[in-house]
């Protein structure tokens, strides 16, 4: 079978690298090979009642299918360079921004219209911020909420399913490259293309790995980021997120000078269990059906981890502190923030009379025995950072689930056009360690699309 392009992997990227060759070229032909399942076949079995954990599904519904690890995430589209990735390093600045900004009108003309756009721009909390040692980060949020996140999906796809070949259920296993033609490998078919966009996310991590080494591509890995979710009563950020809705804040410890930033709030949202390879770990969610919402807000705080030689494998060290955690609770352990401080295990009974009703059944447990010291000391401190700009924060009932881990993918060695040294070969979105979320990958679709259409003319 003849392609002029294939796409691996059916997320944001490989979606919106489809969306803009079938818009400005529908003469083309173009396939798309995703590992997991169309969307409405995507269901993950955990129901809290029959199944009540991971049963390790061949294809984990959560990560993969049509519309990849976004699919049932908040759906915050995050316009910025500030965090998210680096595509602006590759691409420039103002294109990424303008790309994102593309991403987000297609986003409103297939289901998101009405949703809001938040902004930092001219905001008071700037000063606030500053004032308490604390960076408030520049960003345009875009908040679709899981619901309508997945309708966008829904009409993008029945945009697309007439005018591209997809091919779900078919994880690719190998690309090989011979005189200017690549040839994808799923089970025993193979398929030819002149041009290759790889958009295989973090679940695909490893299989991207073999393939640059089979087609020696160079990569480096050096980064993990650590922490926890910290759950609140929504009251006490409602300042913040009511007008803001996502704030990006940084703190500079005092202790050990590092960095520790709030990363994906979720006001009057719930905290969820996250399965990665078999090892739990917490993320969150909010819906924009006000029916769905709860009186909490979540959010993580998180450290970056980066390790220098003769160290490489920094997923490896994230998936360790996650294991202890695992072992300890069976699953995610909850604290209160008072239990922490005092260096007492939280229980099941100190849980039930505090203030703060947990979202997700969590193992009553003692964060300080899973993370590092560093690591620890560095978000107590900003817990109490955080208090000033949002007194409460540091309320003993304040609950911390641990730990939240964000795994990244190794740097694909890309030039300007996101190209491989293998010519009209392309790598994007979170699989090429460059993204890490749903605007940046979903811009570097886009971009790709550009770049191999002007290439093509
Ligand atoms: C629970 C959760 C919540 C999130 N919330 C947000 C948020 O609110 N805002 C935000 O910006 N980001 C969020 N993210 C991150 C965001 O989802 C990712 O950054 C984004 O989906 C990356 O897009 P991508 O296309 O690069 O990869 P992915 O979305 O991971 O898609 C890759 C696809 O490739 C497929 N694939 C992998 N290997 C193969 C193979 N060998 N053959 C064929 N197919 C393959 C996978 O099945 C997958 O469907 C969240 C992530 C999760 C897990």
């Amino acid at each position: 079978m003849q392609y002029d392009i294939a796409i691996i992997g059916a997320g944001p990227g490989g979606i919106f690298s489809a969306y803009e060759l079938t818009k400005r070229a529908p003469s083309l032909k173009v396939a798309v090979f995703e590992a997991g399942h169309s969307l409405e076949k995507r269901r993950c079995p955990i129901d809290g009642k029959k199944v009540k954990s991971c049963i390790g599904c061949k294809s984990c519904s959560i990560m993969s299918g049509f519309g990849g690890a976004g699919a049932f995430s908040d759906g915050k589209y995050n316009i910025t360079n500030d965090f998210g990735g680096t595509l602006y390093e590759y691409i420039g600045r103002q294109q990424a921004l303008d790309l994102m900004h593309y991403v987000d009108e297609i986003n409103m003309l297939y289901g998101g219209e009405g949703t809001k756009l938040y902004s930092t721009a001219g905001s008071q909390f700037k000063k606030l911020c500053i004032q308490h040692k604390l960076k408030l980060l520049d960003a345009s949020v875009r908040h679709l909420g899981t619901d309508i996140n997945y309708v966008v999906l829904q009409n993008l796809y029945n945009e697309l399913k007439d005018k591209v070949d997809f091919y779900f259920d078919t994880p690719v296993q190998a690309i090989e490259a011979k005189n200017g033609v690549f040839t994808v490998v799923c089970g025993g078919a193979h398929y030819e293309c002149e041009q290759c966009i790889v958009s295989v996310g973090r679940s695909g991590s490893k299989w991207m790995e073999g393939v640059c080494h089979a087609l020696d591509i160079p990569t480096k890995s050096n980064r993990v980021d650590l922490g926890v979710r910290v759950e609140l009563p929504a009251v006490v950020f409602s300042h913040l997120t009511d007008e803001l809705y996502e704030s990006k804040i940084v703190y500079r410890t005092e202790k050990f000078e590092d960095n520790v930033r709030t990363f994906c709030m979720n006001p009057h949202g719930i905290v969820v269990n996250e399965n990665t390879n078999g090892i739990v770990t917490v993320n969150g969610h909010s819906y924009e059906d006000e029916a769905m919402q709860t009186e909490n807000t979540n959010f993580a705080l998180l450290v970056a981890k980066h390790f220098s030689e003769p160290f490489h494998d920094s997923n490896g060290y994230g998936e360790s502190v996650a294991r202890l955690s695992n072992m300890l609770g069976g699953g995610v352990i909850v604290q209160r923030f008072g239990d922490l401080v005092r260096g007492r295990r939280s229980t099941v009974k100190r849980i039930e009379e505090g203030l703060v009703t947990p979202t997700l059944a969590a193992t009553p447990g003692d964060l300080s025995l899973v993370l590092p010291k560093r690591i620890l000391d560095g978000i107590i401190e900003m817990i109490y950072a955080l208090d000033k700009i949002a007194p409460g924060t540091a309320n003993d009932d304040t609950l911390l689930y641990g730990v939240e881990v964000k795994f990244y993918n190794m740097e694909v060695a890309l030039d300007e056009h996101l190209e491989t040294a293998h010519r009209g070969l392309y790598v994007i979105g979170d699989g090429s360690g460059i993204t890490h979320s749903l605007s940046h990958a979903s811009a570097s679709g886009v971009f790709v699309a550009r770049d191999i259409l002007a290439k093509r003319a």
